[in-house]
């Protein structure tokens, strides 16, 4: 483990949330200037803009556009609200297509007046029912499991096990999982599970932050790389092992870090990932 080398730069990504102050323009500006290659582009930020024209703007800078942030949140007791949900997941495809990118991260949701059970019958029915347009607009969709904090609103998929079994069951080559550590880093299964997914091509996303001892905020108080207690670079070689090649993506929320200047918290970013990912 302490022999894994550093990651090089041209493999960072960064979340434009991560950033939120940033409009998605001053973000892309300094994320080439900094080195970073890679961006995961957030819906919110392309509200009021032509997404066509924002790809560009991205690609001028140099940046390749990981994945689209986000799909999902599919269940509900009510199903209109289900029908609805697989129609915003169908214009997020197009806005994947659009903007220039192969891949959206789903964060699949879950409501609190059914049981878990029915929200993952009707995640997978949802991803189901996307998979056509997936597939004609060449995107594939990255099923996120998040920590089971989140199980009552935010997702029903709270281990990776979880989301191999789902990604195994719609078995296409569409359907695949993303490992965002802050989530799965306390699973006794998780090495098993990241090798599972590399045996089956289905590893799409690689997401770090850390976790914070003491968590202020369940959602809103992630920590930089290195200040927490997750093990990143023995989790990063076990993904490594698995065959993935692919961008390390830089997804921090945090209320402390979108209050500082975002320059200085860039540059903290660059530093952390070089020495701790
Ligand atoms: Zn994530």
């Amino acid at each position: 483990m302490n022999q894994l080398p550093a990651p090089g730069l041209e493999r960072l990504c960064l979340h434009t949330i991560t950033t939120k102050p940033w409009k998605i323009e001053e973000a892309a500006r300094n994320y080439s200037a900094a080195g970073v290659k890679g961006i995961t582009v957030w819906r919110d930020t392309l509200e009021g803009r032509n997404i066509s024209q924002t790809g560009e703007m991205l690609h001028q800078h140099g940046l390749e556009i990981v994945s689209l942030c986000r799909g999902g949140f599919f269940p509900s007791i009510d199903p209109e609200k289900r029908k609805a949900a697989i129609d915003e997941n169908r214009r997020a495809i197009d806005e994947a297509f659009t903007l220039g990118t192969d891949k959206i991260v789903l964060v699949c949701g879950a409501d609190p007046a059914q049981s878990l059970e029915d929200s993952r019958k009707q995640i997978h029915d949802g991803i189901a029912a996307i998979i056509p347009e997936a597939a004609a607009a060449g995107v594939r969709l990255a099923i996120e499991p998040l920590h089971p904090m989140f199980a009552d609103t935010r997702s029903a998929i709270n281990t990776l096990s979880q989301a191999n079994d789902l990604a195994e069951m719609l078995n296409t080559p569409w359907v695949g999982v993303a490992v965002d550590v802050y989530h799965l880093w306390w699973d006794p299964e998780l090495e098993n599970e990241i090798r599972r997914c590399g045996r089956n091509n289905n590893l799409l996303a690689f997401h770090v932050c850390d976790w914070k001892s003491p968590t202020t905020d369940m959602l809103n108080d992630r920590g930089l790389m290195g200040e927490g207690c997750i093990p990143l670079k023995k989790i990063r070689s076990w993904v490594e092992e698995a065959g993935f090649k692919g961008f390390i993506e830089v997804e921090i929320f945090s209320n402390e870090y979108w209050k500082m200047d975002q320059s200085i918290f860039l540059e903290r970013i660059v530093k952390a990932y070089k020495e701790f990912v």
